[in-house]
């Protein structure tokens, strides 16, 4: 059983969500990816900052994306833009 992805959407955040990966805030305004899927044959979604997401993508497979949990990815530091 593992992680079954179904889709992302990139929504901009109306209030402050937790980062699923690197537990850190997502800020009001901030556009990020929330994504969707099958977690041992349960609907699941959770958001993510848009950095933490690609480098879960470059770097988990889907056994790691059914074994994740917050905290498990330090932030990646960003350049101001
Ligand atoms: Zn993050």
């Amino acid at each position: 059983m593992s992680w079954r992805h179904l889709s992302d959407e990139h929504p901009v955040a109306r209030k402050p969500h937790h980062c699923f990966l690197c537990g850190e805030t997502i800020e009001v305004g901030e556009r990020h990816v929330k994504r969707s899927g099958a977690r041992r044959g349960e609907f699941s979604s959770f958001r993510m900052h848009h950095e933490c997401s690609e480098i879960a993508n470059e770097n988990f497979d889907e056994m790691d994306w059914d074994t994740v949990g917050e905290g498990s990815l330090e932030r990646p530091a960003r350049g101001e833009s």
